[in-house]
């Protein structure tokens, strides 16, 4: 997910494909480039994406992002971005490729299900509100962009089962959208701040730790059945970051939280 300068959306590699633009794209495992693109990839890993892959693996938030993340600052955001480490071999390849394919197929990342579409955000400074494009960049060595198979942005999504990513990717790229001013003050991304407000958004397992065995509670008012909900799923506690994260570091007011 990028963050695109409106001005700058003609000089970006790739195509850009509206709604319900066709293009054409097949891919199956009778292809010689077959799992060629599970490698060397700058793999951008949303908080939705690790709240699946860790239930996947049945490790917590923590231990998946200690094994499997490498988290770095780009210039487009001052939320650091976390990344999916690649492999130190030859290939340098993803992690989860065994022999006979994607390892975490049904868990498989936002990124995954949506390549070789690649999405951007458009940032509307007036509503704040992000709006998501998609960009058409296969690389040149996809066989897939050869085949006969012609599909829309829309019969993509259901063929990959990605309509409850992109959601979560949605509501996300909200949450991120703000974070293109400096909330940090003089401490930046590691401060104290910082930390919190990253645990809140990827680190799950800790942050309901930290919810419910600290004074949290104490000092934010939440609502009975909202504490049952994100004590149990991961999905409404990551929702629920998100919204803390709004009140903590903006002052911007949800019906999930409020200060006592
Ligand atoms: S390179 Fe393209 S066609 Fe080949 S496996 Fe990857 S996505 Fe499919
Ligand atoms: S998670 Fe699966 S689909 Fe995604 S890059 Fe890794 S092996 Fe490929």
């Amino acid at each position: 997910m990028k963050y695109i300068d409106e001005n700058s959306i003609d000089d970006l590699p790739g195509k850009q494909l509206s709604e319900n633009e066709p293009f054409s794209f097949r891919c199956h495992s009778g292809l010689d480039c077959f799992n060629k693109c599970c490698r060397n990839l700058n793999l951008f890993l949303y908080p939705y994406d690790v709240i699946r892959l860790k239930n996947n693996l049945g490790i917590s938030s923590d231990q998946f992002l200690e094994k499997y993340v490498d988290i770095v600052i780009r210039p487009d955001s001052y939320f650091p971005a976390v990344l999916l480490s690649m492999v130190e071999n030859e290939e340098k390849t993803c992690p989860f490729l065994s022999q006979s394919g994607c390892s975490v197929y049904p868990d498989r990342s936002d990124s995954c299900r949506t390549f070789p579409l690649e999405l951007g955000m458009l940032f509307d400074a007036e509503t704040k509100k992000a709006k998501r494009i998609h960009f058409f960049r296969p690389p040149d060595f996809c066989l897939g962009q050869y085949e006969k198979q012609t599909l829309t942005t829309k019969t993509w999504a259901i063929d990959q089962e990605s309509d409850i990513y992109n959601k979560m990717t949605a509501r996300w790229a909200d949450v991120k959208a703000l974070f293109q001013t400096d909330p940090w003050g003089p401490h930046g991304p590691d401060g104290p701040k910082g930390k919190m407000a990253f645990m809140a958004a990827y680190n799950t397992d800790m942050f309901r730790d930290f919810v419910f065995n600290s004074s949290f509670l104490k000092r934010y008012k939440v609502k009975a059945d909202i504490q049952k909900k994100i004590k149990s799923e991961d999905v409404e506690l990551m929702k629920f970051g998100f919204s803390w994260i709004k009140l903590y570091l903006w002052g911007i007011k949800t019906k999930k939280i409020r200060l006592r």
